[in-house]
């Protein structure tokens, strides 16, 4: 079944969350733009590019699925595995909202990465 536009916001909302969580700045969904729009720290008036500079790297690449599964929002393709092309189940995104693909894509994915490696 394929999300319905509630489930998708709601996923939405919960990645929007997470990007001002990993910038440190408190996230309002009733005031704020954040669809699309820059955050900005309303407290010390700083922009998202500011912030960004002092985020460790470790959060840097957290917030880099953040926004590429923000970006697969605006382009329609959430949702969908990246392998099969398989609808990922609203159950995975809610527990993992950055998911790319199915538990099996993934698990496959991880097994082919182990012995290459
Ligand atoms: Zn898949």
């Amino acid at each position: 079944m394929p999300l319905t536009k509630k489930q998708l916001t709601e996923l939405k909302e919960l990645l929007l969350q997470e990007k001002a969580n990993l910038m440190g700045i408190k996230w309002n969904p009733e005031t704020d733009a954040g669809f699309g729009g820059d955050l900005v720290d309303q407290s010390t008036g700083l922009t998202e590019q500011e912030l960004r500079l002092e985020l460790a790297e470790h959060d840097r690449e957290r917030l880099l699925e953040v926004e590429e599964a923000l970006k697969r929002h605006d382009e329609g393709t959430y949702g969908i595995c990246l392998e099969s092309g398989e609808e990922i189940p609203y159950a995975r995104l809610k527990a993992v909202p950055t998911a790319k693909y199915t538990i099996q894509c993934q698990e496959m994915l991880e097994r082919r990465r182990f012995i290459r490696d």
